[in-house]
């Protein structure tokens, strides 16, 4: 038996490392097209502000390690065609540059995502970026090297993110966005300005409904960004305005393409195409509340649908169990965080739904340090079951709360389930009554 999994990062790694588990016997074997796998992109920001050490801090386990429990790796090793009938793959070594035919019994395609670049972002012009893997962060470190101005295009968790790390090293920062306000994709609108009060007040300069048309440069390097309103003076600019996933080969394959743009699979992580499985942020999944198809990409579902691939192509028997989308990102001293629905999303799929918002206080208000915190939990008129909640907290106060109303969403609960819940409570971590079950008392 010969597992071949395309892509090492989250999904792939995690699949090698269960299919390993359970087969003894099987040959597993990881080509990535890159020069680094298994390691956390989610960190990368962070290497970029200084509170992680170096790129190599990212990385779960080496391709040495790897290959010592048993894991082939191949570095360099691009995926360039499928075929299904035959069960082999087009494979160009990028090292040796020669192009040869592999054999696999099953395939696991974990390809992940790829940044979109507007046409003005395809340029020659040096210190113009996407983030979204090791080589973009050296490329973006480099640039940074005596820049003070950076143009973040995109006010998504990824944008803020690199906002928030860019500030640290003392960049003066401009975030453009499109829509009508940041963190558009992942909070109503209400919420989306709360956000936005506090990166202004760190300094960052939000310019929103302005849409970039070009660049400047001067020698071969980046000056500025021209937009419908002007021109932005930048030494670096990043463009974080969304991914697409990577589905050529699941498409050159035969397999089915979900509505979502996505690689469609059954709960086993099955393609429509036998022998053929596609994990992480190149699939789409069911959502947990709508029932409905979804493609949200994020760290956890890639790993954990990288398992199941794993084990049921070593031939055991796993499922996936779907997704709620649960975020949360870090922005300045905030925590943003939401699972299930928002308002604006049950709206846009014509549910019955209404919300209630709840300020208060994260603890104790007589208690050291108590911060605000803002809740909104999103219910089904009539049956009063749950569908989601936004929550914008000092750092990792919304981290518990969000969690809480993901296990409750998981069980299709209601609002009064999350009401009778038995929280747990003490001055320094929160009020008795707590907010979520405030909020969860003035909804049903
Ligand atoms: P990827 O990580 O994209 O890996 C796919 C691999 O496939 C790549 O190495 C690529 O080189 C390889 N590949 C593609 N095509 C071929 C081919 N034809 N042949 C060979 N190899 C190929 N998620 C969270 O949940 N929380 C966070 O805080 C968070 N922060 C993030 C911050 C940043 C800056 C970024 C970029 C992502 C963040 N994510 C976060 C998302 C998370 O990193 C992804 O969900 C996860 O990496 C997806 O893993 P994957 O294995 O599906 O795909």
């Amino acid at each position: 038996m010969r597992i071949v999994i395309v892509g090492g990062v989250a999904a792939g790694m995690s699949a090698a490392s269960r299919a390993r588990r359970f087969s003894k016997d099987a040959e597993i074997v990881v080509l990535d097209r890159g020069e680094w796998v298994s390691y956390g992109a989610c960190g990368l920001p962070y290497v970029l502000g200084g509170d992680v050490d170096d790129f190599e801090s990212l990385v779960a386990r080496t391709p040495a390690q790897m290959r010592a429990r048993g894991i082939g790796v191949h570095l360099n090793t691009e995926v360039t065609g499928i075929d299904a009938a035959a069960r082999t793959l087009t494979v160009r070594d990028g090292a040796a540059g020669r192009t040869t035919t592999e054999p696999y019994d099953r395939l696991l395609i974990a390809t992940g995502v790829s940044p979109v670049r507007p046409e003005w972002a395809v340029t020659d012009l040096g210190g113009v970026h996407v983030l979204k893997d090791i080589p973009d962060g050296q490329a973006i470190q480099a640039s940074l090297e005596g820049a003070k101005r950076a143009c973040i295009v995109g006010g998504g968790y990824i944008g803020l993110e690199l906002a928030e790390n860019f500030r640290a090293r003392g960049l003066s920062v401009v975030m453009l966005e499109k829509g009508p306000d940041i963190a558009g994709r992942v909070l109503d609108h209400d919420f989306q300005r709360r956000v936005r009060e506090v990166v202004e007040q760190q300094g960052v300069d939000v310019r929103c409904g302005t849409t970039v048309t070009g660049l400047t440069g001067r020698g071969g390097r980046v000056t500025g960004v021209q937009t419908d309103d002007g021109r932005v003076r930048a030494d670096v600019v990043v463009v974080a305005v969304g991914v697409k996933p990577n589905v050529a080969l699941a498409k050159a394959a035969g397999a089915r393409i979900g509505k979502t743009g996505a690689v469609a699979v059954n709960a086993r992580q099955e393609t429509t195409v036998d022998g053929i499985y596609a994990a992480g942020d190149n699939t789409e999944a069911t959502h947990r509340v709508t029932r409905r198809k979804a493609h949200i990409p994020l760290g956890l579902t890639a790993n954990r649908m990288g398992r199941v691939a794993g084990v049921n192509m070593a031939g055991g028997d796993a499922t996936f169990p779907g997704i709620l989308g649960t975020g949360i990102f870090k922005v300045f001293e905030l925590g943003v965080a939401r699972t299930g629905l928002t308002q604006a999303d049950a709206d846009a799929l014509g549910l019955k739904a209404h919300s209630v918002d709840v300020s208060s206080t994260d603890h104790a208000s007589y208690y050291a340090d108590a911060r605000p915190i803002h809740v909104r939990l999103t219910a089904e008129r009539g049956t009063g079951r749950l569908l989601g909640t936004q929550i914008v907290a000092h750092n990792h106060h919304s981290a518990k709360r969000v969690d809480v109303v993901a296990a409750f969403l998981q069980q299709r609960a209601t609002v009064q389930d999350l009401f009778d819940s038995d929280l747990s409570y003490a001055p320094p971590f929160s009020s008795v009554w707590d907010v979520l079950l405030v909020a969860a008392d003035r909804l049903h």
